[in-house]
Parts: C-alpha cells; structure tokens; sequence
C-alpha cells in the first residue's frame, strides 16, 4: 500500500490523530487513494482551544455538520466523540492554548469522480498547532495591511471544503505585498471575504458592515460571535457589501476569525483607513470578544 507521511516541523503537535488512532506525527499516514487527497472531496474546522477548553465548540460543530450534510458524507463520529478526542489531543500534546485541525474526508476509494457506490468509511484526521496569544495581541494592537485580489473561488464557499486553492492563491499574493490578508473582490467590484477571514469596515456614516451570508461567502463563526455582541452594544451589523474604494474611506475596518478574533485593519492596497491606526468601535468589539472568550473558556487576557 502506498502512503504519503504526514510530516512537518512544529509548533504542530507530535502527537496527531488518524482515523482512530493517536499517532506520532512521523508515523502518521494517509492513502494517496484518499478522495481528499486526489479531488478536495472532504471537509474541515480550525477549533481554537484556549485555557484548555473550546471557543464555540457547538457553532463549529454545528457547520462541520452542515458541511458534512453538503457533501452528503456521514459524520464519522458523534459530538461527544470529536470533543473527547479534541480533549484527548490536547492532553497528550501538553497544550492549553491551540488550534485543532479537523478534517473528514470521503475516504479511500479507486479514482472515479463519482461518489464511491459503496461508501467508504470517511477518513478523519486532527492536528494541533500551539496557538500564540501575544502574537496576536500585538496584530490587535498594531492593526494588519491587506490588500485586494479576485475571488477566484467557486460557487459554494458555504461549505467549508478542504477545496481551498483559491484561498492560497490570495493569502499568497497578499504575503508577497507584505499584507496580512487578501480581500477577494467579486466580479461587480464588492468584497467577498478574507482569504481565511470575514472583511468588515464601519463606514462613513458610522454604520458596521459586513456582507450578507450566502454561497459566495464561509459562515464565519466570529462572524456571528461578532455580530451578536456589536448587537448587544448597539451597533447592530447592516449586511451590506462594499468596495475597496469604500473601505479605503471607511472610518474603520477589521477582519474576523477563529485565529484572529477581532483583527484591525489600518491599510488597504497601500492606503490608511481612517488615520492608519485601529479605530473605536474595533477596540470596542476586540474587548467584548475577549470578554466572550473568558466566559466561554475561562481565558483571561
Ligand atoms: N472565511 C474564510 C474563507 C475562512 O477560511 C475563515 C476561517 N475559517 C473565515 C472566513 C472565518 O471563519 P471563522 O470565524 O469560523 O474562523
């Protein structure tokens, strides 16, 4: 049988989990005939552990198995199982503050694009990496450059699918602009969403926007986080797309993600959002999420 080694170098975790089994990460491996593998046929989550405990375990759940329902793949395993075994990654890696990487692919079957007559059994893989709180308290503080790039991706970026090239391409470009983030611009000229984060800004007239959900766009889980509490602080999201050229003039803007929280951004394709340096209402939303995640995990800054 041919087998591909998962290898790398940390801060990924030693100890990973395959399909059943903990399992040093150089004896780790997957079969090349893994549909994940040859088509992107599976599916992900990035569950953000901080004190030892899960930040919004049940929301990620809850899309991995919208995700899984998409691709018509029965989930491998109940939600009790993924926490005890996330808890059990966690433990044997000697983490507290870490992302866990959890995919499930279709499995192994002989190269045929069409959904295997006799599914196999999805194939279930978790790393963690050590998640690093000071380097991103410094991004908060100092805020992030992004730059524009063309959503390159296909039609349903609903589904968080391990299918994600279009995603590279942009963190890619960006990297090489000296930028944290691609925004990905759609063919009318409005943004979609971060290569690995959702885009907002507060505009001009002070209103916080963000695009609506549908298939062009991933359901952030700190989307919802973040739009839930700037709801409760009165400055409920107006789902709304916008342009580079009204972000540039925006008063403010930031991305949001599981690994980023509440990022602010201060330049856009070289140009500084309002005075180039993280805005009000952007603190304001960074601290309420830190207070979200201490009353999730018991995490204190
Ligand atoms: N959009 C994309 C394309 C992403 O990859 C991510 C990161 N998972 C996000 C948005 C942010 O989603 P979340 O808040 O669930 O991490």
């Amino acid at each position: 049988m041919c087998a591909v080694p998962l290898v790398g170098e940390s801060p990924v975790s030693r100890i990973v989990y395959v399909n059943g089994q903990f399992l040093p990460r150089a004896h780790a491996s997957v079969s090349i005939e893994d549909r994940g593998y040859q088509f992107s046929d599976g599916v992900y989550e990035v569950c953000l552990f901080l004190n030892g405990k899960p930040l919004d375990f049940h929301l990620h759940m809850d899309r991995l198995d919208r995700s899984l329902a998409a691709l018509s793949i029965n989930p491998p395993m109940g939600r009790g199982a993924f926490k005890v075994v996330m808890d059990q990654m966690m433990r044997r890696n000697r983490l507290r503050d870490a992302t866990i990487y959890l995919q499930i692919t279709r499995g192994v079957a002989r190269r045929d694009h069409a959904f295997p007559a006799f599914p196999p059994a999805p194939a279930i893989v978790m790393a963690a990496q050590r998640f690093n709180v000071a380097a991103l308290r410094e991004k908060q503080k100092a805020g992030v450059a992004v730059i524009s790039t063309p959503d390159l991706r296909w039609k349903r970026c609903d589904i968080k699918t391990v299918s994600l090239l279009g995603n590279v391409l942009a963190k890619q470009a960006a990297r090489e602009a000296g930028a944290l983030e691609g925004w990905m611009v759609d063919a009318q000229g409005f943004v979609t969403e971060g290569s690995s984060s959702t885009a907002w800004i507060v505009d001009q007239q002070g209103r916080l926007r963000t695009r609506r959900l549908a298939k062009d766009i991933l359901p952030g889980i700190t989307r919802h986080v973040v739009g839930d509490i700037a709801a409760n602080a009165q400055i409920a999201p107006v789902e709304e797309p916008f342009t580079i050229a009204e972000a540039q003039s925006a008063k403010e803007a930031f991305i949001a993600s599981t690994t980023s929280s509440v990022t602010p951004v201060t330049q856009i394709d070289g140009v500084p959002v309002g005075d180039g340096t993280p805005g009000p209402v952007t603190r304001d939303l960074i601290d309420r999420h830190w207070r979200h995640v201490l009353r999730e995990t018991g995490y204190r800054l």
